[in-house]
């Protein structure tokens, strides 16, 4: 079940660092999507803007 049209599900290993889309490589802004009482914790790579859901929630 996808998040939204355009965040991308991903499953980090020990580092998730490097964005897949572009290949900036210091580092993701962070932002809180509402979800049904909980966030999801979506990170949004600085130079392309590619969004990414690693599975880490808040709330
Ligand atoms: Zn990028």
């Amino acid at each position: 079940m996808g998040v939204s049209d355009d965040i991308m599900e991903v499953s980090p290993e020990n580092e998730f660092r490097v964005c897949p889309s572009c290949g900036y490589e210091y580092g993701f802004h962070v932002s809180f999507l509402r979800d049904e009482g909980k966030y999801r914790i979506i990170l949004i790579c600085p130079q392309c803007g590619a969004r990414y859901y690693t599975g880490w929630n808040v709330g």
